[in-house]
């Protein structure tokens, strides 16, 4: 069996920042994010059923999906919403499934935002939650991409709490210090996964 991490955390949270250490370290890292953008590229079944479902319009001129477009249609629509995710998240699953089994190292890990609202859930062995106080989450993200605070507090509104989410933690990685205290509880945690994926072959 190979042992895998699921990794998840709001917004800004520091998920990025804590694959990057785990990928340095020679770790897989599966990514939820870039599995939900593949499964809708052009030429994909699941760009051909969206353009099928809402119309030619969802597409831009050279027939790639328009995002935001998309994503203002399932906000304001919680029925398209529901449709759209009964088409992806099966694919997405699959495409997940298929970054795992290509995985060479030790253990490794997937990383998503919907970790903990989906089945994704069950593909880890471990759930680990990078944690963050709400106002330092807010102050990175907006650092981040310029965008305005009001924003991203509607982001943050759409999430799971910071409650909900510590409460489906196995493990917390407490990002409210500097990168150079997040390199060492990665080190940390390396070890022990290291240790537990052995243990898991046995
Ligand atoms: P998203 O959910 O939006 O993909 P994320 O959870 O991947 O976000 P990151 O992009 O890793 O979050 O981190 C958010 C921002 O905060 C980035 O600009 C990152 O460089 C910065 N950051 C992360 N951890 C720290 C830290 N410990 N100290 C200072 N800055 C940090």
């Amino acid at each position: 069996t190979r042992f895998v991490v699921g990794l998840t955390g709001g917004i800004g949270s520091g998920k990025t920042a804590v694959t990057d250490r785990f990928a340095a370290a020679g770790i897989a890292v599966i990514d939820a994010d870039r599995a939900a953008r593949l499964v809708v590229e052009l030429g994909t079944p699941g760009l051909a059923a969206i353009a099928k479902h809402f119309g030619p319009g969802i597409l831009d001129a050279a027939g790639w999906l328009n995002r935001a477009a998309l994503r203002r249609l399932v906000f304001e629509d919680p029925a398209e919403r529901a449709w759209l995710e009964r088409l992806t998240h099966p694919l997405i699953g699959e495409e997940i499934a298929r970054g795992l089994a290509a995985a060479t190292s030790p253990y490794c890990v997937l990383s998503s935002p919907l970790l903990l609202e989906t089945g994704q859930k069950d593909l880890a062995d471990v759930l680990v939650v990078v944690d963050v106080p709400e106002e330092l989450q807010l102050a990175r993200t907006v650092a981040r991409d310029g965008n305005d605070a009001e924003l991203v507090r509607k982001i943050m509104a759409a999430q799971l709490t910071r409650a909900e989410r510590l409460a489906g933690a196995d493990i917390v990685i407490d990002n409210s210090g500097t990168l150079a205290d997040l390199d060492e509880r990665v080190a940390e945690l390396h070890g022990e996964f290291l240790a537990r994926a052995e243990l898991a072959r046995e």
